[in-house]
């Protein structure tokens, strides 16, 4: 250890906390619902689990390690990591008015990653958050049909409980990410284009939104309330995904509103709190209902594609 004078360990006082301020007041670029609201919606979420997914899946460490797992892609935006940071920084977002200009969405990552650059374009513009969903979700009904089939063979399950609980929580920051408005258009961090209705141009937005404000009034007796009826997903994933995603869409232009009212300042307006803990809880309410259905899905047989070949 080295010793320092009393001046010196003054000055090194001094530093820590100009270094600490820096970091406290720094406002992270659009991460959505900061770590308060990411964590809020992935513990709401397990907590609510219909009874008849696995016991391990809602226990409460399950709900612990799914909570702090709420902020975890965003734990891999840092400088440190640029590789990784520009891989899956588009993996929050989509721009829907872009996406669909090119036409109707494909299912798979690499075909529309294929049709964004034969317009000359770059899919890290226009997001990629769909994909990545579904993608997750996959990985969690892939486990969870591990889990089943190591059941039936008698074998220890621990190990695959590990990676479900992982995959459960990575899920649940994209679909937080997308019942949040500012993360599905263009609008997303001050308006653009014509705005005849004066709403805030102010790079601002975004943050003041979904990080502060759902910091300081939102908490979980609130979200919870607005939480609907655990159900399974019927259908196809994808169409249901961005169906969810189009839905969060069509409040892009209330939240400006709200804004240019000062509903975001403080404590905000008894609409601009219960506005945001109805989004929250359309988050919670979604993955809760897409673990619930990976869980489903899992039981179900394979195709086997090279039967009878
Ligand atoms: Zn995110």
């Amino acid at each position: 250890m080295v010793r320092l004078s009393f001046s010196s360990r003054l000055a090194c006082a001094a530093l820590l906390v100009a270094g600490l301020l820096s970091v406290v007041l720094q406002p992270p670029a659009a991460y959505a619902w900061g770590n308060e609201g990411h964590r809020l919606i992935n513990r709401l979420a397990t907590a609510a689990l219909p009874a008849d997914v696995p016991a391990f899946l809602r226990s409460q460490a399950a709900i612990n390690e799914i909570e702090y797992l709420g902020p975890e892609p965003d734990r891999w935006r840092s400088p440190a990591e640029p590789e990784l940071s520009a891989a899956q920084a588009p993996e929050h977002f989509i721009d829907m008015e872009l996406a669909d200009a090119l036409g109707p969405l494909p299912r798979k990552r690499l075909d529309f990653e294929a049709k964004v650059f034969a317009a000359n374009q770059r899919p890290e513009k226009i997001g990629l958050q769909p994909w990545e969903t579904t993608e997750v979700w996959q990985r969690l009904k892939a486990a969870l049909r591990e889990y089943r089939h190591l059941q039936v063979a008698k074998q220890d399950t621990a190990p695959v409980e590990q990676a479900i609980i992982f995959y459960a929580g990575w899920l649940g920051h994209y679909v937080g990410d997308g019942s949040q408005p500012l993360h599905v258009t263009v609008q997303y961090n001050g308006w653009t284009g014509p705005n005849p209705n004066g709403y805030t141009t102010e790079h601002k937005i975004h943050w003041q939104f979904e990080g502060p404000f759902v910091g300081a009034n939102l908490h979980d007796a609130e979200v919870k309330a607005k939480m609907t009826a655990p159900k399974a997903i019927d259908g196809d994933i994808f169409d249901s995904y961005v169906g969810y995603l189009r839905h969060s869409s069509t409040y892009v232009e209330k939240v400006y509103q709200l804004e240019k009212a000062g509903g975001f300042v403080g404590a905000g307006s008894a609409e601009s709190r219960d506005f945001t803990a109805e989004r929250l809880a359309a988050g919670a309410s979604m993955l809760r209902d897409m673990i619930y259905t990976a869980w489903i899905e899992s039981g179900k047989p394979v195709n086997d594609p090279y039967a009878g070949k």
